[in-house]
């Protein structure tokens, strides 16, 4: 079948038998096309028409196809989709080729790894990520992960604990994720159970060999050994990095030059948020549709510029452990607070930096075009403008480091500015790129284009002077160049003897002279030169750039910690946040705390209610009660928002803070949140609270909302009071325990530091006023009977709901001895109680004959009616 073929199709086979699994785009002069199933399949992700292509004696195969410059539309739509796409270009000029053109893969995209502006959100990395495992000298397994992006030249690895990689993933939330086969095999569950949906390459083993990936990155960065990027001694670390930049190379078929050193990812220097815990606290973004507004991250993200953008949103997922760390934020922060206009003028210039991380690695990766190069000079010229701004204000330690590195360019700058016109195009070999004076050889060409167009202009006149025509005109076309076109009506005064006729139009004719094929070949040598000479210069201005390759990444990196800075300054001053106080104890002081995302949320005319919280020696657990809507889940949530933005070197929502430093923030919040998961909600929650009580510390923050809820009350109840006991015994956390079991307020009587609160709810006018303030004692639980009654059930079903609660509220309390060795008293207790209450509702069920006779309205009866309700009443019984 295969001698069969055309030679091209065999071509094409060869081609893709190098990348079987990716979606093949072969270049065919003007075309990019695609055949057999790659056809099926960008037809149907493209919408482009499927059609058929001779294939010799082998018959057809189906095509699709597209212009070539719409590679920048069509590719991206088909990684989007989740294919991986290999370019298969011709590598050689086609009038040269002897036989077939030859082609070959010029680069592979992946969800991971791709350099189109279609595929990159601004605001965010587009990581790839490799994970590793290697056995350490310690006798335990040690766990690798790296992560590069290749259009910020971003590259870090860490070795971690095996529970640890899925943090990190999930922090960093890569695009794709390579891994090895055999490693695969160990970690397929938890990769499938990662919530942002990665697409997974598993390759060969030995990609994932220590000595290898050393190789691949000692070569890659041209250095004798990896000592100096501090990571010799992470062997997972350094398998996982290896593996990356084998497959960035592998993949882009180039020498990722803007990736210029790795650094060392250590999570031990962040606070902890576990996936739960981000997506409750909706710090990225928000739980209802998983995009970004309604999210702290919306809130607080005021950043000028799209690698300040990408930057604040790593710094907000990830809070900082470290006092000094975050005080240098916070002083850093002050300064802008605390020096007038300089937030508006930092903010207008700011905004005029672009995207120097993603320009200059388009730079290295050579797919920049002129323009790039100008934008890359527009945006150094603005830091000597920064500079000066900070020269104006009194800067704390921190700020001035960061303002000391902002180093103006400007020998590349003035390079820049030499070369290139303001207005190039953005195409290279039209001519327009660079400016007069640039280049004396390319100046020359350029002259000799121009003046040979004003000899045609000058030829154009004395022909017309010769012939009398005056409508005789020079134009020129890709197929025939300059000619002479005579409108049939003055045919006659064409001179025939000097002009050679070379096209007859309907109602005119083109003729060429000697003298116009000579000028003609002037010129179009002219342009050929122009156009050889542009890519030549644009070559060696690129790659004069690249030189500069780290120092652009450096300021690019200090410009997006100052816009950092600046967004933290800019919420602050416009929210009225306040700066907190840190330090190492594991009290928590907050006065006046406010939600900040629902504070701005809230309906115009509705203020956000603030909330004070206190925790110190006495006082490790609140146990929260108040009804649906009073606002519990809110003000938990504030709690732990407010110590998050601390963290990060924000001031914070609330009139004074004092926080100690919060090692992880563990929330569990209640299950109807999690229905849509089905029958295992309620092992869900218990994994969620597992994982708690297991990593929880003294320095941790639990905010627990309706822990229990998603079992039977009596199941419910005893684990809630179980897990809050162990909290308050062992583990000495702070804790917020939300919840409207009532028979946990109880718990305040055994446990010595735990503290009943409850959001106040008042009745006015027959009606409950919420006024979500939180204040020390329990809330009356007859709230929900007086919901249900303001929501229009009939009068007689919130009267009998009215009785069966004091029947209830009359049976004995909950009973649990908080004493271990008498557990199984306390669960005989509870069981006990369950039956009692059971078997008590049981009567009151029966009790009909009562409901019957309290219905019954003596003075409006006959004695014959009286008679008749007896006889009922009898049947009844
Ligand atoms: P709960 O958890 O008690 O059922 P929520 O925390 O969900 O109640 O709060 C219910 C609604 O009340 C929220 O959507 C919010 O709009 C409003 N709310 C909560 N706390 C406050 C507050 N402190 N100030 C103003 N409105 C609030």
């Amino acid at each position: 079948m295969k001698d069969k073929e055309t030679p091209l199709m065999r071509q094409y086979r060869e081609m893709k038998a190098k990348n079987p699994d990716a979606v093949m785009l072969f270049r065919m002069g003007d075309f990019f096309e695609t055949f057999e199933n790659d056809a099926v399949i960008a037809s149907s992700v493209c919408g482009i028409t499927l059609t058929k292509r001779n294939n010799g004696d082998a018959g057809e195969v189906p095509l699709a196809g597209f212009p070539h410059h719409q590679l920048d539309t069509y590719l991206p739509k088909l990684v989007r989709a989740g294919y991986r796409v290999a370019v298969c270009e011709q590598v050689e000029d086609p009038k040269q080729a002897k036989g077939i053109v030859k082609r070959d893969i010029v680069e592979v995209v992946t969800p991971g790894i791709g350099l189109y502006d279609r595929l990159l959100d601004a605001k965010r990395n587009t990581y790839v990520a490799a994970i590793s495992v290697q056995f350490h000298k310690s006798g335990f397994m040690v766990y690798g992960v790296s992560c590069a992006d290749i259009s910020t030249g971003e590259f870090f690895t860490c070795e971690i604990a095996k529970k640890d990689i899925f943090h990190i993933l999930e922090l960093c939330l890569p695009a794709e994720i390579i891994i090895s086969k055999s490693l695969y095999r160990e970690l397929q569950d938890d990769i499938s159970d990662l919530p942002f949906n990665p697409s997974i390459t598993k390759l060969e083993d030995w990609i994932f060999e220590y000595q290898f990936a050393y190789d691949v990155l000692v070569k890659h960065f041209n250095t004798k050994n990896v000592k100096g990027f501090g990571i010799q001694d992470m062997h997972a670390g350094i398998i996982a990095a290896g593996a990356v930049l084998q497959y960035i190379q592998d993949t882009q078929k180039s020498v990722a030059l803007q990736i210029s050193k790795i650094s060392v990812f250590n999570p031990s220097e962040f606070m902890t948020l576990d996936y739960a815990t981000r997506r409750n606290l909706e710090i990225l973004s928000s739980m209802n549709d998983q995009a970004k507004d309604g999210s702290l991250l919306a809130i607080l993200d005021h950043t000028k510029t799209p690698m300040g953008s990408r930057l604040f949103k790593m710094w907000v997922g990830r809070p900082l452990r470290s006092l000094q760390s975050i005080e240098d934020r916070l002083s850093a922060v002050k300064s802008f607070v605390n020096s007038g206009n300089i937030l508006q003028e930092c903010e207008y210039i700011l905004k005029q930096i672009g995207d120097l991380e993603r320009l200059i690695a388009k730079v290295c990766a050579g797919r920049c075009n002129p323009r790039d190069i100008y934008a890359l000079k527009k945006s150094l010229d603005i830091i000597p403008l920064l500079k000066e701004l900070f020269g104006k204000i009194q800067l704390s330690p921190f700020l001035k480091s960061l303002v000391d590195q902002l180093i103006p360019l400007d020998q590349l700058t003035k390079l820049i500015e030499k070369a290139l016109q303001e207005e190039a195009p953005a195409v290279i070999g039209n001519g327009n790129v660079f400016n007069p004076g640039y280049s004396a050889i390319l100046d020359e060409y350029v002259e000799a284009m121009y003046s040979g167009k004003n000899w045609i202009q000058e030829y154009m006149q004395r022909e017309r002077d010769l012939t009398g025509i005056s409508s005789l005109k020079i134009s020129s076309n890709g197929v025939f160049g300059y000619y002479i076109e005579i409108s049939n009506t003055h045919k006659s005064k064409v001179p025939e003897h000097r002009y050679e006729r070379r096209q007859t139009l309907a109602n005119a004719e083109r003729y060429i002279t000697e003298e116009l094929k000579n000028i003609e070949e002037k010129i179009v040598n002219a342009s050929d030169k122009i156009s050889e000479l542009e890519q030549n210069l644009f070559l060696e201005l690129r790659l004069q750039v690249i030189e500069f390759t780290e120092q652009i990444q450096a300021l690019a990196s200090v410009i997006s910690k100052i816009d950092c800075l600046y967004s933290f300054a800019s919420v602050s001053k416009q929210y009225k946040y306040s700066e907190p106080i840190l330090n190492e104890n594991n009290d928590l002081h907050i006065v006046g705390g406010r939600h900040p995302v629902v504070e701005r949320m809230l309906h115009p005319g509705n203020s956000f209610v603030s909330n004070s919280t206190v925790f110190d020696a006495q006082q490790r657990i609140h146990i929260i009660t108040g009804p649906n809507m009073a606002g519990k889940s809110c003000y938990l949530r504030q709690v732990g928002l407010i110590v998050l933005m601390a963290q990060i070197g924000c001031y914070v929502p609330a009139e004074s803070a004092i926080i100690g430093i919060v090692d992880r923030i563990f929330t569990r919040v209640g299950a109807q949140d999690n229905i849509s998961a089905g029958e295992s909600t309620f092992l869900v929650e218990m994994q969620e609270a597992a994982n708690i009580l297991n990593n929880a510390t003294e320095k941790s923050l639990l905010l627990l909302d309706e822990v229990g809820r998603g079992t039977a009350t009596f199941d419910g109840i005893s684990i809630a009071w179980a897990i809050a006991e162990y909290v308050h015994d062992i583990l000495n956390s702070r804790v917020l325990f939300a919840t409207h079991y009532h028979e946990l307020t109880s718990l305040t009587e055994h446990l010595s530091r735990a503290v009943n609160y409850k959001v106040e709810v008042k009745e006015v006018l027959q009606s409950l006023l919420f006024t979500h303030k939180v204040i020390p004692g329990t809330s009356d639980h007859s709230f929900g009977i007086h919901v249900a009654h303001m929501a229009g059930l009939p009068p007689s079903v919130i009267s009998r709901a009215n009785s069966i609660l004091s029947t209830l509220e009359n049976s004995s309390p909950v009973y649990i001895n908080t004493n271990a060795i008498e557990y199984d008293k306390k669960i005989q207790d509870v069981h006990l109680r369950e039956s009692e209450t059971q078997f008590s509702m049981f009567e009151i069920r029966d009790d009909a004959i009562r409901r019957a006779l309290q219905d019954i309205d003596i003075n409006s009866l006959s004695p014959l009616q009286a008679f008749e309700a007896l006889i009922q009443l009898k049947k009844k019984l």
